[in-house]
């Protein structure tokens, strides 16, 4: 009897007919396996057995990095062939298949990198079938080396014969190399200059060892890199990289040494260990032999293991952790070229060890993080990106232009949605170049020319205007706060209409306003916003964000107007009490103080009241102060709270900011005020959305938005309403602050494009 399977998803350059025709092989039957458009197609011919073993097997086992979308199965008539064989890929097939995302180097890999006796023993570069760089050297359709970065090399016999032999492992491996035909490492000093010696990674790790600060080229882009461990490395490199307080990325060389620092919790050392290779943010441990400088007073840490055969020669030599942080300037787009990262990088770096594999397209870490059972995106690309969303039904193609910050876009294709990697703060020209290649470069590996275009409602957004320069035949403008809530829906397949809680730091209103702890009835086509947080003025406009005090005096004068000056906190010293009163000023007088019903400010601003917001050297700082004070004491008694109803709910912040203040009066620790504040806002929540729930007959709840990440606040929320039996979405695919807004753009774009 005979079968044809058509296989789905990502099973091209992964190695997948290789598995097949071994599988075929073991199960001792004959026929072909061939890529088609959008995936494989396979005759298999044989005794029955043979078949449902094989059947079985093909989706259980199939290479590490394959993902199986859908397999289909049905009789045919025997062709009586005499073997299994690989036919070669009609080129035409290629372009709707699915192009994988960088992956770690594999055990095989390692094992040899390490075998004394293997002929790769120490390459710096070497990969196979199932791992190493895809997505970030690819340059056009179809996945085969002259389209990719690797077309620079020729390989020599050896490679080349394993790259044709079906049953080696790195069969039709575009990447494969070896120290004979492929890249090479060098060392070089901060001049450009070679550095003599006989290892180029031995050498820069003694350079690390003696608390040199290196950048060193991985696989999205350039890592400056020093010994975790070195107080003064650590502040140098802070220092040199104009980073004040902002966390810096680690990397061990295995869980174990992880452990020295940082709790690592079972399904944590499961991401730390996937092929993925994410930042994992960690808690640390009180007492740690890193330096105070990497996360300074935050409980956290962002680590990673080593994902490029580079790093693993570098950590083998005893390091606790490496600092690996992007190698870049200032809020720009890290750095991928040789020759830029050798000018740009020279006032931070020591030292360069790189190779001369391109970098064709950039892509940070990802960052993500363990929170109320489930892995939670704080930033989504490299390992992830292109694998695409899969959506509901079938959409036409939409290209979707994200937010300002935190920056992502979205291309649809049928069911399936691919949001870029994250390209970062789009306020500089250098995020912008990126930005457009990012868009050109999916556009070209998808196949796609959409004519639907979908963007921000801010009209000052860059990504706004590339939208409308770049004329679609159709542009769509979104909202800001109902693409975060489609986001939610998108990734989780709802459509229905359902209660959205979109809280975030700053999104341009329906009104003009700036939004952003809004409450909102959902659906593709549409939304009604029917609560927020009552609005504030948000004095200065975007320099309230730099200096969270000033929200601070934006809440306190709002609840105690004239009294503000009787209550003489330490902060207003600090601060300066000229400052302040020109901060009253511009308040009562309406000079550039926007109103706000932002949630994020209001963390803010409740930071600021306790004393933590005099500045904040990023954005979302003196929030994180905020949650990473709380203890695990109890707090007892919460604040009050109401909102006021109506055609829209206003959640009243004045009872919290009273409360508040009479725990500051009273000397109560700013742990047990973060604690109470946090339980308030849920409480109020919980509560809030059952009425809703009853106005509206609605039972369905998503939650979205920046604020989100706050791990206690999306852990009590959840809770909180799961005991009111609503049916909670989160995010879980894409991360739930602006890089998730292209998603929901795209979505609500193609729905309108499409109804
Ligand atoms: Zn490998
Ligand atoms: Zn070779
Ligand atoms: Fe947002």
């Amino acid at each position: 009897m005979a079968r044809v399977l058509e296989v789905k998803g990502i099973v091209q350059g992964v190695g997948f007919r290789p598995f097949v025709f071994n599988l075929a092989n073991q199960c001792r039957l004959k026929g072909r396996v061939a890529n088609t458009s959008g995936g494989l197609s396979i005759h298999v011919e044989g005794i029955r057995e043979g078949l449902e073993a094989f059947c079985s097997q093909l989706a259980e086992k199939g290479p590490p990095l394959a993902r199986i979308t859908e397999i289909s199965v049905r009789s045919e008539s025997l062709k009586g062939y005499s073997s299994f064989k690989i036919v070669a890929s009609q080129r035409r097939a290629l372009k709707t298949a699915l192009i994988p995302p960088d992956v770690s180097v594999c055990e095989d890999c390692l094992r040899e990198l390490f075998d004394p006796n293997d002929r790769r023993y120490g390459y710096p570069l070497i990969n196979c079938t199932n791992c190493g760089p895809r997505y970030t050297i690819i340059a056009d359709l179809p996945y085969d080396r002259p389209h990719t970065v690797m077309r620079a090399f020729t390989m020599c016999d050896t490679c080349r014969d394993e790259y044709n032999d079906p049953a080696n492992r790195r069969f039709h491996a575009q990447p494969n190399a070896c120290f004979d035909c492929g890249p090479q490492a060098t060392l070089l000093d901060g001049a450009g200059n070679r550095v003599p010696c006989g290892d180029p990674l031995d050498e820069a790790a003694s350079l690390l060892k003696q608390g040199h600060i290196l950048a060193v080229k991985g696989l999205g882009g350039f890592h400056i890199a020093a010994d975790a461990a070195n107080r003064n490395a650590v502040t140098r490199l802070r220092q040199k990289k104009h980073r004040e307080e902002k966390p810096l990325a680690v990397m061990s060389y295995d869980p174990v040494s992880v452990r020295q620092y940082a709790h690592v919790g079972p399904e944590e050392k499961i991401l730390l260990t996937s092929h993925c290779r994410p930042i994992v943010i960690l808690r640390k441990k009180k007492i740690n032999p890193l330096s105070e400088g990497i996360s300074p007073q935050n409980g956290t840490v962002g680590v990673m293991l080593p994902y490029t055969p580079i790093h693993y020669l570098l950590l083998k030599h005893d390091f606790i952790a490496l600092i690996m942080t992007s190698g870049n300037l200032k809020e720009e787009p890290i750095i991928v070229d040789n020759a830029e990262a050798l000018s740009r990088l020279a006032q931070v770096a020591d030292y360069f060890l790189m190779h001369d594999r391109d970098i064709y397209l950039r892509c940070d870490d990802s960052i993500v993080r363990e929170t109320a059972g489930a892995t939670r995106f704080l930033r989504r690309a490299r390992g992830y990106v292109p694998a695409p969303i899969l959506l509901k039904k079938k959409h036409p193609q939409v290209l979707a232009c994200g937010a300002e910050l935190k920056n992502t876009v979205c291309l649809i294709r049928d069911d399936q949605a691919f949001v870029s990697q994250h390209i970062g703060d789009l306020t500089n020209l250098e995020t912008f170049t990126s930005f457009e290649q990012t868009i050109n470069h999916l556009k070209r590996v998808l196949d796609v020319n959409p004519e639907i275009i979908a963007h921000d409602l801010h009209p000052d957004y860059i990504s706004t205007r590339y939208a409308q320069e770049n004329g679609a035949q159709q542009r769509i403008q979104v909202q800001h706060h109902h693409a975060h809530i489609l986001s939610c829906m998108a990734e989780n397949r709802i459509e229905g209409p359902a209660i959205g809680l979109s809280f975030d730091g700053t999104g341009f209103g329906a009104d003009g306003h700036v939004w952003g702890g809004e409450i909102m009835i959902a659906e593709p086509l549409r939304y009604t916003r029917i609560g927020h947080l009552s609005n504030a003025p948000m004095p200065g406009g975007s320099s309230a964000i730099k200096e969270p005090w000033r929200m601070a005096v934006s809440y306190l004068y709002a609840t105690f107007g004239n009294e503000f000056w009787n209550l003489d906190l330490p902060w207003f010293e600090d601060v300066g009490e000229k400052r302040i009163k020109i901060i009253i000023e511009m308040i009562k007088k309406n000079i550039n103080t926007p109103a706000t019903s932002s949630m994020g400010r209001f963390f803010d601003g409740i930071a600021g009241i306790i004393g933590l917001g005099n500045r904040a050297t990023y954005e979302g700082q003196a929030a994180i102060t905020l949650e990473n004070l709380m203890g695990d004491n109890n707090v007892g008694e919460i604040y009050d709270y109401e909102w006021t109803s109506g055609d829209m709910h206003r959640m009243v912040f004045q009872p919290i900011i009273t409360g508040v203040l009479k725990d500051i009066k009273k000397g109560v620790d700013a742990s047990i005020i973060s604690g109470r504040f946090h339980l308030t806002l849920i409480r109020m929540i919980s509560g809030l959305c059952e009425v809703i729930r009853r106005e509206w007959d609605l039972n369905r709840i998503v939650l979205s938005g920046g604020v989100f990440q706050n791990a206690f606040l999306l852990t009590g929320l959840t809770r909180a309403l799961e005991e009111k039996n609503f049916e909670i979405f989160c995010h879980r695919l894409v991360p739930t602050n602006d890089g998730g807004i292209s998603l929901g753009q795209a979505v609500i774009a193609a729905s309108m494009a499409n109804g």
